[in-house]
This record gives C-alpha cells, structure tokens and sequence, in this order.
C-alpha cells in the first residue's frame, strides 16, 4: 500500500531539482504532505554523495547541534530550520525508516551498521513507498513561470510543469559526485544573487621544500590558521602531510579561512603543534633530559622513540641544525630551544587549498537574503524553494552539512507541498 494522502481535491504537484540529501528528504516530506513529486537528477542515479560521505559510514548528524557550527554571510538562516527538524526530528525520522544511531567522539553520529548505503537506501525505500517518481539523466537548466505555474526545464528540452519547484542541486564540490555549480545557474537565471563559492572542508597546501620527505606521516596535535600574523581557529585531532600540503580533520575545519583568504593577498600561515599542552620550556627541559641520558647518540637518533622518525631530520633542518650525525651532547642550549619552540609552534606557510575534487562542502551560494528563512521559499520567485548546499551555509566536518540538507530539505519539502 502506498502512503500517498488521499484527498478529493488536485494534489499539489512538486518537483525537486536534485536527489542528493536535501532533494531526497524533501521529496518524502513534500509526498507525506500530499502532494505529487517528481525528483529530477541529473545523474544516473540518485543520492551517489551519500555513499561517500564519512568515509564511507555516514556521519549524518551530531549531538551538539548549533548554530556555531554553520558558516555564511548570515549563519543565523539556519535557525528556524534547525528548530523546525533538529536533532530530535532527525533520529525520529530516520528511526522510522529503520536506521540506529551510533554517537561517537565529538557527538558524531553514524548508522549503527557502520554504512552509508545504508541511509540511502532507507531513503529510497520511503521515496518508493509514498509514489515519488524519480527522473535520473536529467540536467534541469531553468525554471520559468506560465500561466499555469511553474516549468521546470531541462537541457534535452523537456519540461516538467509543477506548481511548486525546489533547488536542491548542491554546490560544487566533487562534482563527480553529481554537484556542478548548476544550481548556482538555476537561481541566477531567477535573479538571485550568488555569493561567490569557494570550496570548504578541504585540504590545505603549504609552501614548503620538504613535504615529498614527509607525506604519510600523521600525528595527533592542533592546526592553527594565522592570518596576517593573528590566530583565527585552531583545531585539534589527527594531522596527516600529504603531497602538497596537509589535511584531516582538524586541517579540514580550518581550511575554510585559508581558502576564503587564499586569493586575497593577505599572508596566510599554518601552525602545527605536535605538543599543544606543553609550553615551549616543558619541552626544551624533555629535549635536555634525553639529551642527558644518551650524550653519545647521534642528534638525530636522541629523538627516536618520541617524534615520528621522518619528521626528526626535516624538524632539526627547519631549527638551523644542519649536522645530524654529531653527538647530541653537542648540542647547545639555544639548539635545544630552537627545537622546543618548533614543537611548541611549527609555522609554515599556506600556498592556499586543494581542488573543489577535493572538497566536501561548498562555502557562498545562493544569498539567503533573498529566501525566507521560515519557509525556505524565493522571496524573488514565488513558489521555488530552496535546500541544502546550494544555499550561501556552509556547516563544520562532524556531521553538521548533512544535518542542514535533512534541515532545510525537510522544511522545503513539507511547506512546498501545503504553503
Ligand atoms: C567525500 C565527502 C564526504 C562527506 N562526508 C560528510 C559527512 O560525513 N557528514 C556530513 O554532514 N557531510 C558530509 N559531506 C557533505 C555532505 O555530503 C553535503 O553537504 C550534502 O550531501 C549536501 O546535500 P545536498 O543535497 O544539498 O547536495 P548534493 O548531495 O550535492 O546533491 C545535489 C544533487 O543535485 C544533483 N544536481 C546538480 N545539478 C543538477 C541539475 N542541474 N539538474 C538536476 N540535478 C542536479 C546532483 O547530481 C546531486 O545528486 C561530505 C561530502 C563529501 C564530498
């Protein structure tokens, strides 16, 4: 038995430009409320962002939800969504389709089955069940207005009447994963205005001759972005070098000021700490009590066993110690400290960020001053509305982006289907 509402009156017809996240709850939420939904991908088949996200096992929501996690020119606009299905509403929702949270460090939450296929495929059980019909291969280009309502047109020429439209293309990040920006177009074409899209949640480059040396080595610390010389976010957790650069989570959080920036020719920096609680003395005494025990090892040896060994020798260069081989008892009160203040603070400086391949989120997008916050709705085309990513609202890595797509995809759905 399907789920559709039976009324004796026309059903409203909604169709969904996207069937990511956002598009996809949307669409069940627009369904539930009784209208008629079509969903309109333009790729071969719906939802393929879900499966890569979390590496894999979905971090689709977190326990701390706020709105300090959201970024934009107004990262308020996501309050009345969030308040409308936070949370609570989210692990109701997906409970009901037959998903178990699992809450993990730092409040993340995933699927208790550890799969992001998971949640897609419970998505798309529900879409099935309530009648929604889902169009894959379909690059809608614009939406134009007749006298009947509204014509959502795609790029083959077919056209797909409705009465109420929602975009919820993404941004344009991986845009192998189905966002290409063309959303961004739908919306311009309707006169709205774009905040210029940077990639978000990326990972960093650095301007430095020694990453070749030390790409693959992680280590657990703080990144700290500088701007112009002043501190701006630091976040700690796993920091892995890579060719060009670093990323990890906490590399991923900051990255959004290294790229908002990177263009601006403002001097951009780097810190790492692989000590982040310990104070540049605490570590010159650690180096001078190893230094003690073991006079006779090579400086370069004397750190083994407490330092990544491929980070020793590119550390000592970076401190002015050239000469690896000497005894480390030769090492001079000054070198010891030269050191200490590298693992205190280790500046390097930014060469600005990865691709949007690369990035998992989109920072900019269609201005929010021109969508009611309440409602998700145009304020400068009646009856389309707005979800997800292709909004100007970026969220931190943790769980807070798809949050915003059951959010907003939610709000969207069920108001264009009854409002
Ligand atoms: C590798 C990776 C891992 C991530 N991990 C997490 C995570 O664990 N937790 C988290 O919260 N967030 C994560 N994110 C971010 C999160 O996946 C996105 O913010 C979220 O999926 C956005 O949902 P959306 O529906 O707004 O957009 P999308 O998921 O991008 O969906 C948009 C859909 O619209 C379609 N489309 C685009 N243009 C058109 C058009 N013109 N016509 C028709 N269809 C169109 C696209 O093909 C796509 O299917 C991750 C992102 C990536 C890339």
């Amino acid at each position: 038995m399907k789920r559709q509402a039976g009324t004796t009156k026309a059903r409203r017809r909604v169709v969904i430009i996207g069937g990511g996240a956002a598009g996809l709850t949307a669409a069940i939420a627009a369904a539930r409320a009784g209208a008629r939904v079509q969903v309109l991908e333009r790729m071969q088949r719906v939802g393929k962002k879900i499966l890569a996200t979390g590496n894999g096992r979905c971090n689709f929501s977190n326990t701390d939800l706020g709105v300090e996690h959201y970024h934009g020119a107004d990262p308020r606009f996501v309050l009345p969504a969030i308040r409308a299905f936070g949370l609570d509403e989210t692990l109701a929702f997906f409970r009901e389709l037959g998903v178990v949270p699992h809450v993990e460090e730092r409040g993340r939450i995933f699927p208790a089955s550890g799969q992001a296929s998971a949640i897609l495929d419970v998505l798309r059980h529900e879409l099935e069940h309530l009648g929604v019909e889902t169009l894959c291969e379909m690059n809608v280009e614009r939406i134009v207005r007749d006298p009947s309502g509204l014509r959502v047109l795609c790029g083959d020429g077919r056209a797909f009447p409705c009465d109420r439209a929602i975009v919820a293309a993404g941004g344009k990040s991986t845009p192998n994963l189905g966002s290409n920006g063309g959303g961004f177009r739908v919306a311009q074409a309707l006169g709205h205005r774009i905040e210029p899209p940077f990639p978000a949640l990326v990972p960093v480059k650095l301007d430095a001759p020694f990453l070749k040396q030390l790409q693959g080595v992680r280590f657990e610390g703080e990144a700290q972005v500088f701007l112009d010389g002043e501190p701006v976010r630091a976040e700690r957790g796993e920091i892995l070098f890579t060719e060009q650069g670093v990323s990890g989570v906490p590399v991923l959080q900051i990255s959004r000021v290294v790229s908002e920036w990177a263009e601006s020719g403002r001097e951009l920096s780097l810190g790492l700490r692989p000590f982040p609680d310990s104070t540049p003395e605490a570590l010159a005494s650690t180096i001078a009590g190893r230094v003690a025990t073991f006079p006779w090892k090579p400086v370069e040896a004397s750190f083994i066993g407490w330092l990544n060994k491929r980070l020793i020798p590119v550390l000592l260069k970076e401190a002015g110690i050239c000469d690896l081989q000497r005894p480390c008892g030769e090492l001079s009160g000054k070198e010891i400290q030269r050191v200490a203040a590298l693992l205190h603070l280790w500046r390097i400086p930014c060469a600005g960020v990865q691709s949007w391949m690369q990035s998992q989120v989109t920072a900019g997008g269609v201005s929010t001053r021109e969508i009611d916050p309440e409602t998700l709705e145009s304020k400068r085309a009646p009856g389309v509305f707005f979800a997800g990513e292709v909004l100007d609202i970026d969220g931190d890595s943790g769980g807070y982006n798809l949050q915003w797509a059951w959010s907003s995809g939610h709000v969207a759905g069920r108001l264009a289907a009854v409002a």
